[in-house]
């Protein structure tokens, strides 16, 4: 596996590759790599040619500076993770990289799925990650992109900047990756000890429940019956919000149920917060 330090060498083997006519897959992380970051690795590396992943912790699209301090970063680890799968090429970019002072960012509409839930609850956060995927998009010209479908509303934001920005790359959305609770794998798990890891596996079993619940209940009385029974097995974790969204728009859907409706939970444990959804469209 090719390790890339720079724009000039990332050039020069994205050049090469596609003088070849290589089919381009791409995985763009944040490091402090896990099960659920190579699954899409290998996934990749199915289904084109050649596989780049890139580690880069993106300053602009964290709105709190202490968890910006405290994100995990172990890039040597991360290197040996990829070694496992088949990947090609690990890009690791300075700041300077990606962000040049001579490079602008784009400003596109993101409405009306910015609005809610993270983009609600982290202002700017989307505008961070927009920029940081379409500059990197730029850099690597992958035919296709992969994304984790525990950062849902991502995905729609992200398919959207394609969509609004004309940029030719497919992107595939990949099934969360748990631990043997069904906590979602997180590089943030790394800041939990196993007691916390226990206890938040809460959110994992209200988004079952709430799979269950939609067979007999609307779902307003769904969110409601969740609500209720995380608050109730808590544990001292603390839900920050839980919607219930159509998958397109992402809006809230109250009365009645629609083919992907998906039940989205963020709640923190201690400073740690965390992220989770299923698909609970009643069958
Ligand atoms: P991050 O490093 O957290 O920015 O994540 C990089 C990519 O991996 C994103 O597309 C995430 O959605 C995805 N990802 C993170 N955790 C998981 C997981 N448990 N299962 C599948 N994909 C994940």
């Amino acid at each position: 596996m090719l390790e890339i330090y720079s724009n000039q060498d990332l050039a020069v083997f994205i050049q090469q590759r596609k003088k070849e006519n290589k089919k381009i897959g791409f995985v763009p992380t944040m490091g402090a790599l896990h099960d659920g970051h190579l699954s899409l690795v290998k996934k990749s590396c199915k289904e084109n040619d050649i596989t780049i992943t890139s580690i880069f912790v993106n300053p602009t699209q964290f709105n709190s500076t202490n968890d910006l301090k405290n994100y995990p970063r172990q890039v040597d680890n991360d290197i040996k993770q990829l070694l496992k799968t088949n990947c090609d090429a690990v890009y690791i970019p300075s700041e300077q990289d990606i962000y040049p002072p001579s490079y602008k960012g784009i400003e596109i509409r993101l409405n009306p799925i910015d609005q809610v839930m993270e983009g609600k609850h982290r202002p700017g956060h989307f505008n961070g990650v927009v920029n940081v995927v379409y500059r990197l998009f730029q850099l690597i010209q992958p035919d296709k992109a992969y994304f984790g479908r525990k950062d849902f509303q991502q995905v729609a934001v992200i398919r959207t900047m394609v969509k609004i920005t004309e940029t030719p790359v497919d992107i595939i959305m990949c099934e969360t990756y748990r631990e043997p609770n069904g906590l979602a794998m997180s590089s943030r798990n790394l800041l939990l000890s196993q007691t916390e890891k226990e206890k938040a596996s809460i959110i994992y079993h209200t988004l079952k429940l709430g799979s269950e619940l939609s067979q007999k209940n609307t779902p307003a009385e769904t969110k409601e019956k969740m609500i209720r029974f995380f608050n109730d097995n808590a544990r001292g974790l603390e839900l920050e919000y839980l919607e219930i969204v159509a998958s397109n728009d992402l809006q809230s859907i109250n009365k009645t149920w629609v083919k992907g409706a998906t039940a989205c939970i963020v709640a923190f444990c201690g400073s740690v917060r965390l992220i989770d959804n299923l698909e609970i469209y009643p069958s």
